[in-house]
């Protein structure tokens, strides 16, 4: 298994704190503060990046709403 460990930073939000990002054969297993970096730290958003990522939940492509707002069912469609 390759494992590797990336200083990085975090892009979820203006702060940019700085990372550790561990990665294990292509995937992003681990994300943790870079004790290196002046934040030291990192918050609960930073550290569950690998679940934001990989989550079955997650958007894949961009979608229109075909319906107005309030309505129970949006309409969503795939775009390109
Ligand atoms: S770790 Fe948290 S505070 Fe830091 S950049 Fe990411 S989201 Fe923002």
């Amino acid at each position: 298994m390759a494992v590797r460990q990336l200083h990085t930073y975090c892009a979820m939000c203006i702060s940019r704190c700085g990372v550790v990002a561990t990665v294990e054969d292509g995937i992003l297993t681990k994300v943790s503060a870079d004790r290196q970096h002046p934040n030291g730290c990192i918050c609960v958003k930073g550290t569950a990046a690998p679940e934001i990522v990989y989550s079955p939940d997650r958007l894949q492509y961009p979608l229109l709403r075909t319906r107005p707002k309030g309505e129970s069912d949006p309409g969503w469609v795939r775009i390109s």
